[in-house]
């Protein structure tokens, strides 16, 4: 182990819905999972409390067993046993709880989308900060993330310190603003919650109405340090547009609320050793990636005729959010500039799935272009590979994984200028910028002409300067984003933060 840079051995816990590859919907698994590896790698205790759910994938996990501990926790008036499980999962520590509640919270089949996601996930966080106290855990800093785990912040102060569990500062980090969690007021009891103290417009009250509660306000309200995850989501969300209602409340904590941008795991992501690729590569020898792009080519039955013909990706959640018009717009004229285009995207919003079929149908036998509607991480890995340009024409994005991931495998990014994307992606074409940074193609307006020029512009690259292209591709792949630069800044967050309650007790 390394030491830490900033200080003590810090303690701390994370406490989340989602943990990459064993329990992941999309970039908040990648996250915990990559930002506890970087802080234990520098010498921190780090462990994660996630459900455990009947859909975890196992063969991630190691050495799972069931502790000779039942926690019993509070729900709806009384106490359930869970039962609490330990197992290893990319080298930390995990706690998998397992209500013994007649719900079966977590035996749905799937992680999110059930109509009482409230409770299961008020449910959870209650059952985890149980288990905190019960095992005797002093931790520094306990992490939760998202409005799932949000609940942990009113919960401790309100309860588990004066239970004695007084060790941690709570540290909360939203991924994505739009995700609020909001219900009605009267759910918040069921998990020991004091209504009647919180639903106060300077609490946990929803903008949206009197008899709601939010429980992103709430962490935001109750937390000692307040992130997202990129500088400039941090000021779109201080906005009204951005903030979805609670611009009031992040203005008015703004002195305990910083943006930071996510890394990705490069141990995870690494071409040099990926083994869901055909063929390993690295920035020094770019056949590899040339392999991929063939298999990839015939894995899908598309027409390998010509080498230099460029291979445009997408991989996402089909969400309003991404800019699905945008996208659908991206698969014809990709067609049109001469490209070839593969999607790999599912959606939890019915009639996008259902539109996004049709147009897989429509192209089922076409030569240049494939649409894969699931969810896939063998897949994604190969599409990260074997395509030369990832498209991310989102309307908002926290902070966004892909383009990084993308440049991490030679596959350039065209994206659309917000939230994380800005601060990650910096046009090819762009003069005011230092030429070293200039890494992909941007556009600003989500309309379909601005986002065919950027487009078009990577394609003219591609195909009319295959020297250059080869040394942008170089480039991207050699740029580090690692949590080596963004780890320290929560560290020193939460050392800050532990230094003052030290300073006052
Ligand atoms: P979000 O969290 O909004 O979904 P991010 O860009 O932060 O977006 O993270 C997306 C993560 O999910 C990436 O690791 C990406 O590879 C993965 N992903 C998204 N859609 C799919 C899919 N259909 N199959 C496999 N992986 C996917």
């Amino acid at each position: 182990l390394t030491s830490s840079t900033t200080g003590e051995r810090l303690h701390v816990i994370h406490i989340a819905a989602e943990m990459a590859p064993v329990a992941k919907v999309g970039g908040l698994g990648d996250v915990v999972t990559g930002l506890s590896k970087a802080l234990q790698k520098k010498g921190h205790l780090v462990e994660v409390v996630v459900p455990k759910y009947d859909c975890l994938q196992y063969e991630s996990i190691r050495d799972l067993k069931v502790l000779n501990m039942h926690v019993e926790s509070y729900f709806d008036g009384r106490l359930f046993k869970n039962k609490i499980w330990v197992g290893t999962v990319e080298g930390l520590p995990v706690y998998f709880i397992e209500p013994l509640h007649p719900s079966k919270f977590f035996w749905r089949n799937q992680f999110y989308g059930e109509s009482d996601d409230f409770k299961r996930f008020s449910y959870f966080s209650r059952a985890a900060l149980e288990l905190i106290l019960q095992a005797g855990k002093k931790p520094d800093i306990i992490h939760c993330h998202d409005w799932q785990t949000a609940f942990v912040a009113p919960l401790y102060w309100d309860l588990y310190v004066p239970k004695g569990l007084d060790s941690a500062r709570i540290c909360f980090t939203c991924h994505n603003f739009e995700y609020q969690g909001s219900a009605p007021a009267s759910e918040l009891g069921s998990c020991g919650l004091d209504v009647h103290q919180l639903n106060r417009p300077d609490r946990m009250q929803d903008h949206s109405a009197n008899d709601r509660v939010n429980p992103v306000k709430g962490a935001v309200v109750f937390s000692n340090i307040v992130t997202t995850v990129s500088p400039t989501y941090a000021q779109e969300v201080r906005s009204s547009e951005g903030g979805r209602g609670l611009q009031d409340t992040i203005n008015t904590y703004s002195k305990k609320f910083v943006g930071i941008l996510n890394g990705i795991d490069t141990d995870a992501w690494n071409p040099a050793t990926d083994p869901f690729l055909k063929v390993q590569y690295h920035s020094n020898d770019l056949d590899g990636k040339a392999e991929n792009k063939a298999a990839l080519r015939r894995r899908l039955q598309l027409s390998s005729a010509n080498d230099r013909q460029p291979l445009v990706a997408c991989v996402t959640r089909l969400v309003p959010q991404k800019g699905v018009h945008l996208i659908r717009h991206a698969i014809y004229r990709t067609l049109e500039l001469g490209g070839q285009f593969v999607l790999l995207g599912s959606s939890p919003v019915p009639e996008i799935q259902r539109e996004f079929e049709e147009i897989c149908d429509q192209l089922k036998t076409h030569e240049h272009a494939r649409l894969i509607l699931k969810y896939d991480e063998a897949l994604s890995h190969l599409i990260y590979a074997a395509s030369d340009m990832l498209i991310i024409p989102s309307i908002f994005e926290p902070c966004g994984l892909t383009q990084m991931i993308a440049m991490r495998y030679g596959s350039v990014p065209i994206v659309r200028k917000t939230g994380g994307l800005n601060d990650s992606v910096f046009d090819f074409d762009d003069d005011t910028i230092p030429a070293h940074y200039r890494n992909g193609y941007t556009f600003l307006t989500a309309n379909e002409q601005d986002f065919s020029n950027a487009l078009q512009r990577a394609v003219n690259h591609y195909m009319n300067d295959a020297d250059s292209w080869k040394q942008l591709v170089q480039k991207v792949m050699n740029l580090d984003f690692s949590w080596e630069s963004s780890a320290p800044l929560y560290e020193e967050l939460y050392h800050k933060s532990v230094s003052r309650a030290r300073g006052r007790k």
